[in-house]
């Protein structure tokens, strides 16, 4: 057999090890020892190799815009909304397609190889990013599976174009159904725009992902409603809500109520613990609230949760990297989920289930699947989350697309070893 790529020795998620050979673009094989003539054969033993990081929750039309035209003083969500307003009077389609290949690249070198975007379908100011986005989705998509949402960022009803500019988005192509209830003028107005925008996904056959319920307000209940619409319209499975985070401030007894509703709807749960963690509570003095919504609650009832990054460098956050294990890193902490299956549970939050989460059929280690991995300096999931590991490695669509030597630190300490790499075995 001849193979373009042939990988030997990597450490598989579950802990298996295995060889991985590539042909074609696709997984050839996955095997404890496979022979033949490869291309180019590397020598991964003792690295963990992992389908791509997916990040499920993403801004790509305002990303690497920190600073432009001002940053966010206050720190808070609406000051972040008003400044992206400001800055959408100065953007250009060259700029936003700029900023977002910049971030693209970074996200390839970091093995995150499935973004999910909303985009700003609020006026047409913002269809500028829509048509910006629609041609970076075009141009990485030989390496990166970017999917964009309509998102009628300044309220389907609150902003008079929104709802054109949002039908016109979806007519031009973009994925999946957005919205933003909780910064409808009304609780009533909130609820009608969860209606609307579902009725709209059903009809077109798209996907719903939708913020929701981003505030700390106990009394917010538009994940009821997004539920009841997901059961109504026959939408289980294609649902998502985003950040959830006034759960984290609701009664427990409605939240005992809630959480089986939202299992019954099939609707996936998206928190942002980098942004939730940060722009919550701020109203709050102390104790101060965290903010993210209950994952664990969430995955004992069996409702499917993927962790996203949200923002990196834009009005809302001033920093991020591109690291989907940062994100998983902050989601493990502030969940508090520190068992051992619960840490693995954060990776699979930053992969497979973002993966689900998105519908992408073609994803994962297996025999046939599009031949998308990254390989790490760490010895299995949970040491790449400790480590926040290096990446080595990223194959994309069978085409090697980034690499880097492992270089451990070298010492120079009398009596000790002489390079240190951090790496622990129980
Ligand atoms: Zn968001």
């Amino acid at each position: 057999m001849s193979f373009d790529i042939l990988l030997k020795g990597g450490v598989l998620p579950d802990g298996r090890t295995a060889d991985i050979a590539i042909s074609g673009g696709r997984i050839a094989a996955i095997a404890p020892h496979i022979d033949g003539e490869a291309g180019e054969t590397i020598d991964i033993s003792g690295q963990l190799v992992s389908p791509p990081f997916v990040d499920p929750h993403f801004h790509m039309d305002a990303t690497l815009s920190y600073g432009q035209p001002r940053i966010n003083a206050s720190g808070t969500l609406l000051e972040g909304i008003g400044l992206w307003g400001e800055l959408k009077q100065i953007i250009t389609e060259e700029a936003v397609i700029e900023r977002a290949l910049s971030y693209c690249d970074w996200a390839v070198s970091m093995g995150l190889l499935a973004i999910r975007s909303h985009v700003d379908t609020s006026d047409e100011k913002a269809m500028i990013g829509v048509r910006g986005l629609l041609e970076v989705r075009r141009l990485v998509a030989p390496h990166i599976d970017l999917q964009l949402v309509a998102f009628p960022q300044d309220g389907l009803y609150r902003s008079p174009q929104a709802r054109d500019c949002t039908l016109r988005a979806l007519d031009m192509g973009v994925d999946v159904v957005g919205g933003i209830p909780h910064f409808e003028r009304t609780m009533a107005d909130g609820r009608a725009s969860v209606t609307e925008l579902c009725e709209i996904a059903a009809d077109r056959g798209l996907m719903v992902d939708m913020h929701c319920d981003e505030t700390d307000d106990p009394m917010s209940r538009h994940i009821e409603q997004l539920a009841y619409e997901t059961q109504r319209l026959g939408l289980q499975g294609r649902v998502a809500g985003s950040h959830l985070t006034s759960m984290h401030s609701m009664d427990n007894y409605y939240v005992s109520k809630l959480l089986p509703l939202i299992a019954e709807a099939g609707v996936s749960a998206i928190p942002n613990p980098l942004i939730n963690i940060t722009i919550q509570g701020r109203h709050d003095t102390y104790p101060k609230r965290r903010g993210m919504t209950r994952v664990p609650e969430m995955l004992s009832h069996g409702i499917r949760v993927g962790f996203g990054q949200d923002c990196v460098l834009d009005p809302w956050y001033p920093l991020g990297t591109a690291d989907m294990l940062d994100v998983a890193f902050m989601g493990l902490h502030v969940a508090q989920m520190t068992s051992p299956a619960e840490m693995r549970r954060c990776f699979d939050m930053v992969t497979t289930e973002s993966a689900a989460i998105m519908g992408l059929a073609d994803y994962g280690l297996e025999a046939g699947k599009k031949a998308s991995l990254v390989v790490l300096d760490a010895g299995s999931p949970v040491e790449a989350l400790r480590l926040r590991a290096t990446r080595l490695l990223v194959v994309a669509g069978g085409r090697i697309v980034a690499r880097r030597e492992k270089s451990p630190m070298r010492l120079d300490l009398p009596g000790r070893p002489d390079s240190v790499d951090r790496r622990f075995v129980p």
